[in-house]
């Protein structure tokens, strides 16, 4: 028989939010993240849609109330738009929200049709207002559809949350203009400490900013008030008393969150991984494909809850050392 008990970890964790990468293919290279020419999974091995929908089905049934589409980049997966309308009407029917995070490239093209399935809020990555810098860091000159793609999700009333990963020499003398201009268009932002996950060009050592130091200078310039507000992700919040607007801090190396860890991730090639910062996986390709996958996916869920650790363990403290992980981020989306 089928369980439709909820997802409990080992440390009684309840997991009801699923980040879905829907492809890890990208149309943009943050150096951060990929390499310029990264290897993408086979295209063979990738979900269809309707395995897609049946995973996120089963998710569903076993208590998952929060779906987020990731990638790579979500938008560029052709058939995203039927995706998000399918599981769009399970909103209200299990499901308490769909949202996406995305680097608004496409964002112009789909706003209308995200809002029209019922999607709310949009999480749009953008880690700096120069457009020179973007190109630099991006590797694309993608800045003003970006823009574009923010002012149509802002036409479509869709709530938008900005993400910048925080990065030495590179967009730290930018981070309070950012904050300013995106409480002045009414969005939220969050800042976020940059992750050793998968190799890059670069050493990430030479850019890794930790956000208590940005916080104190931040709380120089303006009042910082500390918000109870949760929105069932890794972020504290802070209202600002001069922009009016809230800051979310995401600190997985200084201040490690794992111990509220609701989530559960899911690659495009149906690997589950039980954390962000840890190797522990779970197929589920093979239980969609095989003769009962309802039942199989369960099993597998149950598996899942067995192996997840406790926290993850990545630090960067040193020059020159790997990442821990060689996973690189577009697998799992953020
Ligand atoms: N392409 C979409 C986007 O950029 O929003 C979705 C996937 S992207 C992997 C999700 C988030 O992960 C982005 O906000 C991005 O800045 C962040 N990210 C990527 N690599 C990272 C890393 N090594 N450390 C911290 N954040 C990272
Ligand atoms: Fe693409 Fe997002 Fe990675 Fe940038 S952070 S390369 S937009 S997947």
């Amino acid at each position: 028989m089928t369980s439709i008990a909820p997802l409990v970890d080992q440390f009684q964790r309840r997991i009801t939010y699923l980040r879905l990468s829907v492809t890890d293919r990208c149309d943009l290279r943050c150096s951060y993240c990929m390499p310029e020419r990264m290897t993408f999974l086979p295209r063979k091995d990738v979900l269809s849609l309707e395995e897609l929908h049946e995973l996120a089905l089963g998710f569903i049934a076993r208590g998952i109330r929060k779906i987020r589409l990731t990638g790579g980049e979500p938008l560029v997966r052709r058939d995203m738009v039927e995706l998000v309308q399918a599981l769009g009407r399970k909103i209200g029917d299990g499901l308490d929200e769909l949202t996406l995070t995305t680097n608004g490239t496409r964002l112009a093209e789909f706003a209308d049709d995200l809002a029209a399935a019922g999607v709310r809020r949009v999480n749009v990555s953008l880690d700096t207002l120069d457009r020179a810098a973007f190109q630099r860091l991006a590797r694309r000159d993608s800045l003003p559809q970006v823009l574009e793609g923010l002012q149509a999700a802002r036409e479509a009333g869709l709530a938008v949350k900005i993400n910048a990963v925080a990065l030495k020499g590179i967009n730290e003398h930018e981070l309070p203009e950012m904050i300013a201009w995106a409480h002045g268009q009414g969005h939220e932002i969050t800042l976020i400490e940059v992750m050793p996950l998968g190799e890059v060009e670069e050493d990430r050592f030479d850019h890794y900013l930790p956000l208590l130091a940005v916080r104190e200078q931040l709380e120089a310039r303006w009042t910082l008030r500390e918000s109870d507000h949760r929105t069932g992700g890794p972020a504290r919040y802070f209202d600002i008393a001069e922009t009016g607007g809230r800051l979310g801090l995401i600190t997985p190396l200084t201040q490690n969150f794992c111990e509220g860890c609701n989530r559960i991730r899911v690659t495009a090639t149906g690997q589950l991984f039980a954390c962000l910062g840890g190797s522990e996986q779970v197929d589920l390709r093979a239980a969609l494909r095989s003769g009962e996958p309802q039942a199989a996916l369960s099993r597998a869920l149950d598996a899942a809850m067995r192996i997840k650790p406790e926290r993850h363990h990545f630090t960067i403290e040193e020059p020159g050392a790997a990442p821990a992980l060689s996973r690189h981020m577009s697998m799992t989306g953020g």
